[in-house]
């Protein structure tokens, strides 16, 4: 299966895993999603959310307990992996030690039985494109963490596959080589013009690469959106936590106020920006530190706040403050005493509400 696809689409995936006891565990629970040609999507959750589950399901590594999977007009669940002939990349590389760089690429093709003229030639268009040519000789216990997984790219990418499917695949690397390899991925991803699904923990990553995030939350799809709209207006209090808003506290919401909504709480009075329809007058404002600023009392949105420690960042310092709705992290530039009274501020827009009280 070569051709490029219009459409991947995943209809209600199942899959459970029976525990000693057992029991029924769902690591996925009905996941829905289409995947557009070209497309990159990022599937993004913290730890045991099934993201790894959902890629071994597509890749065919591990059968589904309920559900369909489509690329266009075939069904490809119920096919072998190297019927579906998807492109894998790992955390840990997989590469066969033994083998020069230039045997591991061109293993897959040798598989295949690609005549061996032909395979070389792929093998070394799939090097140039990881960048990596020069190396071809050499054992992949002596390449650095990046160059391996660049060979590990060129594997997956050689077969010319409908979807490449990578796992965490820059876990193992240090921060600098993570974000050159970020830039990387995506360029490569550019010039094969085929879908990727990436699996990731950080949401930078996905952020940066993405272009469209998939948030997964205990086996459940929580929201489907371009990196911008997953940062600025994530669709529940889940997604808002787990992007970076790390202020829940509870309010009680008044009314409309402009455009947006009043909320209160022990005398405090913000104007917010409603995520959702309310069912009743428990709300819940989140924050998140990066957008609190130092304002003069009595403006919109402004509170009074007491720092109670200060984690000194360089740039900025990240601050526990009191405040009379609850202690909050805020992170600010410039110098901050333990102690110190400030008034703080978020922008209405950047203060989110969100029905039902702070879980
Ligand atoms: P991580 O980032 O830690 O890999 P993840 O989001 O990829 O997490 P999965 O590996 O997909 O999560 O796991 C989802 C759930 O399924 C977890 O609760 C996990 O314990 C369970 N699970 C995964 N594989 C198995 C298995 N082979 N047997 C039993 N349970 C499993």
């Amino acid at each position: 299966m070569k051709h490029n696809f219009e459409q991947l689409r995943l209809d209600s995936v199942s899959r459970s895993f029976t525990n000693a006891e057992g029991q029924q565990l769902a690591a996925l629970r009905g996941l829905d999603l289409n995947i557009r040609r070209g497309e990159f999507i990022a599937l993004l959750g913290p730890s045991g959310c099934g993201k790894s589950t959902a890629l071994n399901c597509i890749a065919g590594l591990q059968p589904l307990t309920g559900g369909g999977i489509w690329l266009d007009e075939q069904r490809i669940d119920v096919l072998p992996p190297e019927k579906r002939g998807f492109g894998m990349v790992f955390q840990n590389y997989a590469l066969f030690p033994h083998m020069s760089v230039l045997e591991n690429v061109g293993f897959g093709l040798k598989m295949q039985r690609v005549p061996k003229a032909d395979a070389l030639r792929r093998a070394k268009a799939a090097l140039q494109l990881v960048q990596l040519i020069g190396h071809d000789g050499k054992l992949p216990g002596q390449l650095s963490g990046g160059q391996q997984q660049r060979v590990a790219i060129a594997r997956a990418i050689v077969i010319e596959p409908p979807l490449v499917l990578m796992d965490e695949p820059l876990s193992n690397l240090d921060t600098k080589l993570r974000i050159e390899m970020r830039a990387e991925i995506r360029r490569i991803h550019g010039q094969l013009e085929r879908a990727t699904i990436y699996v990731t923990h950080d949401q930078d990553e996905a952020l940066s690469m993405a272009d469209r995030i998939v948030v997964m939350k205990e086996g459940v799809v929580q929201q489907v959106a371009p990196p911008k709209e997953v940062y600025g207006r994530p669709k529940n209090l889940h997604v808002a936590r787990f992007m970076g808003f790390r202020n829940v506290a509870s309010f009680t919401l008044e009314g409309q106020q402009g455009e947006g909504v009043a909320v209160t709480s022990n005398g405090v009075r913000l104007t917010g920006t409603p995520m959702e329809g309310f069912n009743s007058k428990n709300v819940s404002v989140a924050l998140r530190p990066e957008d609190m600023e130092r304002a003069a009392p009595g403006t919109e949105n402004a509170f009074d706040a007491q720092a109670e420690t200060v984690e000194y960042g360089g740039r900025d310092s990240l601050i526990r403050v009191n405040t009379a709705f609850g202690k909050l992290w805020a992170r600010l530039a410039g110098e901050v005493a333990e102690g110190e009274r400030l008034s703080l501020r978020v922008a209405p827009s950047r203060t989110l509400v969100y029905d039902g009280e702070a879980p």
